[in-house]
This record gives C-alpha cells, structure tokens and sequence, in this order.
C-alpha cells in the first residue's frame, strides 16, 4: 500500500509553497500545523531560559515525539506548555502553539541576544514569546501535590485541564485507542519522578481552584476528563465518576468558569446527568469519521458503543445541550497512517469532510486535534505524521463547512482568529473568522 508523503523539498520550501497555494489561510496556522505534526527540537541556552517560565505539566498524554528516556537535555522538566510566535520575516499576528519535543525536527528554538528565536532548516521564521508561570504553580495543597499535577493550565492561560483520571479503561493492544498513549505516558511519567495523580480527589480538586479562584483571573474555563471507564472507579460509572466534578466545582464556584467535560457518547440519560451537574459543553469526542478506519484505531469504542450508536448519541446529545454546545473532537491525521490508510489526501480530505458536513449540518461543531506521532502509541511507533498539505487542506474545509452552516465559533475555546485565537493544539480556531468589533 502507498502512503501519501510531503514532497521531496525542503521543510522551508515546503511551508512557503503550501503558503502561496492556499494563501487564503493564514501562514501563521500553516507553520502551526506543521509544528504540532513535527515537534520542536530546543538548543540548550533556549532550554535553560524556558525554564523559568510555565513549563510543560504533561496534562493528559505526552504529545511529544520521543519518549523521556530519549530526552538528553531534560527537555520534560524545562521546556514550556506554549510558546507564542510572533513577527519575523513572515511578520506574525501571534501564534501560540503547544510545544511537543523532538530533538530532530527541522524547527529548532534557540537563543540569540537575549530573545529566543524559532528558525526552521537554520532560518529564523519568529520570535518566540513565554508565558510567566502563574502564581498559583509555585503552590502546593497541604498534602503537598503541586497544583501543577492537580489543576494544570493550557491555552495561553485560559483553560485549566483536570485530567480527573490519568488512565484509560481501553488497555492493550485490543481496545486502547492506537494514537493515545494515555497509559504508556502515565507509566513513563511517574518512572521519571513527576508527581502524577491517577485519580484526583474532588477535594484536592476543590482545594487546587480555591488557590486559582484566589489568584487568576487569565483562566475562563475548566475541562473535566480522563480515559474510558469501562466498568466501575471507585465504585462509580464513567458518568457518576466525572460527574462529582463539575457537580462540586459548580457548587462552590457557581458560574466562575465555563464547565466542560469531555466522556464518551452517553446514553441521552446520563447526558441528561451532566448537564445538571453543571457541565455546559459535551465533547463526546469521535476521533475519525471514516467506518472501518474508526473501528481499526478505535477498538475499544467500538466493541463497548459502536460506531453507529455513537452517532447516534452525539444527535441526541444536541437535544439535552444547545447543539453548538456539542462538540466531538477529530484526531486530524490519523486517516492518513497505519494499516488500511487511505492511500492519498484526496481521500482522507472527503471522508473527513463528509464528517464535517454531517455533524454542522446538525449545528454541531466538531474540532480538532492535530496528530502528533507519539513513540509510546502504537500508531505513531513510525514516526510518520500525516503530509503537511493535508492539515493545511483540512484547516479550508472546516473554515468553508463552518461558513456554509453559518455557524457561530465554538464556545468554550476563547476567541477565534488569526491572532486571536487561543487554542493551541489546532489552528482551527485561528482559521475562523475573527468577532466584529464590539
Ligand atoms: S478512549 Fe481512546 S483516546 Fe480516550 S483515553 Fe482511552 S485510549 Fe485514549
């Protein structure tokens, strides 16, 4: 089988071509995508003045390019959550973008005079900006676990990711899904010495925002997650589990943040039970549109719920929550690797896009998150992401699907816009169009 590869070109040349043939995107999302799909490599001064800034918590998988024990300059411990591009010779509107380590992309971070500067194949491309660590990371609960571990922040500052269950219930090679490490990252991660709370406790939840509540006023939403719950944890359901979360956090912070969950597809009942422990936006997340190629990376969601069920339940689900309020994540790339690929971007971009159409039809928003290869997962063991021109495709038809249902940008992820936009582990927010002036 063939499997669709970037051209024979440089990384450069590659970016500046793709950028004039879809020069109605924005450049910075274009080198974005190319970021989140290859990784960054950090020179060692560039590493060392990154750590004093917010670094990198590991707030559900690795998303990184090589695993810790390949590390040689302790990237995992110093390298930051974001980083933030801006002017250059490309003259960026800002760009943040989450850092995934790879010591042998062809983007490298390095410092010069003071500033720290992206450069791809030895040219410099932006400045690259750091968020300050928050004065809530240098706390700790009265157990001692640092609010970094319990109560993590991504976006710039606006979301804070609870992670309430650091595991997933799909173990092994027959249900786990085959571009998530969840498991493998939790495993390494605690070999490595990193305080890792498999379950959290809702109150160290509780006593993690108490702390935030007190000192931010940057975070604008809360997302509750974790792996599947097959059976029980803690004696509990997968939805009786999550939803003590929200449930607490609502109570004793009403309306502070907006409350999101991302669970499975649930059965319209239990989605029913969410809503009234507070959650606003359900992310039921589907990860790929394609039947057979659903059903081969996602084994374990597909022999608990079925593919057609969990359509099913996303529909209803839009009957329980304003439909924009569901919103079903895409792994983007993942079409594009693996056994029984699609053979060409052609193909991926129009089952995909069929997705697209399917659920915006229904005025529900899917969106993204860029596929980064990770060496503990069973599909990115190769190493080979999806070709740079199908993300940048991707980015058009979710923007022209988006525009054809007339729909409002999704809530829940800050601002959209070139320059804008928040969300860091997709452009697909930087694609939309921006918010009029108010
Ligand atoms: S359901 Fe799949 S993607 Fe989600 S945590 Fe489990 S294995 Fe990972």
């Amino acid at each position: 089988m063939k499997r669709p590869l970037d051209p024979e070109v440089s990384a450069l040349e590659l970016v500046e071509s793709l950028a004039q043939r879809y020069a109605d995107l924005p450049i910075e999302a274009i080198v974005k995508e190319d970021l989140l799909r290859r990784g960054m490599a950090w020179s060692k001064e560039a590493l060392e003045a990154a750590a004093r800034y917010k670094r990198k918590a590991y707030f559900i998988f690795s998303f990184d390019m090589v695993p810790i024990s390949a590390m040689d300059q302790g990237e995992n411990t110093k390298a930051p959550e974001e980083v933030r591009l801006v002017g250059g010779g490309f003259d960026f509107r800002p760009v943040i973008v989450s850092v995934r380590l790879n010591p042998a992309s062809p983007y490298r971070i390095e410092a010069e005079n003071d500033a720290l500067i992206l450069k791809l194949d030895g040219h410099s491309v932006a400045a690259v900006e750091l968020q300050r660590s928050p004065a809530y990371y240098e706390r700790t609960l009265a157990s001692g676990k640092p609010i970094s571990d319990i109560a993590p922040t991504i976006e710039w500052g606006y979301l804070l990711y609870l992670t309430v269950f650091r595991l997933c219930q799909y173990f092994g090679a027959r249900e786990e899904c085959r571009f998530c490490d969840i498991n493998a990252n939790y495993r390494q991660q605690k070999k490595a010495g990193r305080p890792y709370t498999p379950v959290k406790a809702v109150a160290e939840v509780l006593e993690a925002l108490e702390i935030i509540a007190e000192t931010d006023s940057e975070s604008k939403a809360y997302t509750v997650t974790g792996g599947s719950i097959t059976g029980r944890l803690e004696g509990k359901s997968e939805v009786d589990f999550y939803l003590q979360y929200p449930e607490a956090i609502e109570a004793r912070f009403p309306g502070r943040w907006i409350s999101k969950a991302v669970v499975q597809a649930l059965p319209k009942d239990e989605v029913r039970k969410l809503r009234d422990a507070g959650v606003q936006i359900y992310h039921p997340n589907y990860e790929i549109w394609d039947k057979k190629r659903f059903e081969a990376l996602c084994a374990g969601k597909a022999r608990y719920i079925g593919r057609e069920e969990w359509i099913r339940r996303i529909l209803e689900a839009a009957t329980v929550f304003p439909p924009e309020h569901v919103i079903p994540n895409f792994v983007a790339g993942i079409e594009l690797a693996g056994p029984g690929a699609f053979e060409s971007v052609d193909e991926a971009i129009a089952s995909t896009q069929e997705g697209l159409e399917f659920f915006m039809s229904h005025g529900i928003t899917p969106r993204f998150t860029t596929w980064c290869p990770e060496p503990l997962s069973v599909l990115g063991r190769d190493q080979r992401g999806a070709p740079l021109e199908y993300h940048v495709r991707l980015l058009r038809a979710y923007r022209d699907t988006h525009a054809k249902y007339h729909l409002a940008a999704p809530p829940g992820y800050g601002e959209p816009g070139a320059g804008k936009a928040v969300f860091s582990v997709s452009s697909f927010m930087d694609v939309l169009p921006p918010l009029p002036p108010c």
